[in-house]
């Protein structure tokens, strides 16, 4: 089994169009057609929208602003690739059999997960 997972990133806003986001990996872009849907799956929350805090202020947060000393890419690439395989039909349908892979080893890596400030597993 190849357990080499490729590094998935989110842009919140595609250039050529600012109402889609897009999720990118190994030169391929699958588009985020419901944002809403996405932040969700990353753990925002109703509430957070409530006390005022932006979607993508949260993904910072949670997930990227202290790479160096806390780096919860595992959590967040679970978060990225179980997305991909509930929401997007062509994902699934290109990468489905690996994904599976993907999926399992970053499972595992988030369950190892021993970032002393992980938000994500709070
Ligand atoms: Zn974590």
């Amino acid at each position: 089994m190849n357990r080499s997972v490729p590094i998935f990133k989110f842009h919140a806003k595609d250039p050529a169009n600012r109402h889609m986001g897009f999720i990118e990996f190994n030169n391929e872009k699958f588009w985020i057609y419901d944002l809403n849907k996405f932040y969700g799956e990353l753990g925002y929350t109703h509430e957070m929208q409530l006390d005022g805090v932006m979607p993508d202020e949260y993904v910072w947060d949670t997930f990227v602003r202290h790479k160096a000393t806390r780096n919860c890419q595992s959590c967040y690439q679970l978060h990225i690739i179980s997305f991909l395989f509930k929401y997007s039909a062509v994902f699934y349908q290109k990468h489905g059999h690996e994904g599976g892979d993907w999926l399992a080893s970053e499972a595992e890596k988030r369950a190892a997960c021993r970032v002393e400030h992980c938000r994500d597993r709070k």
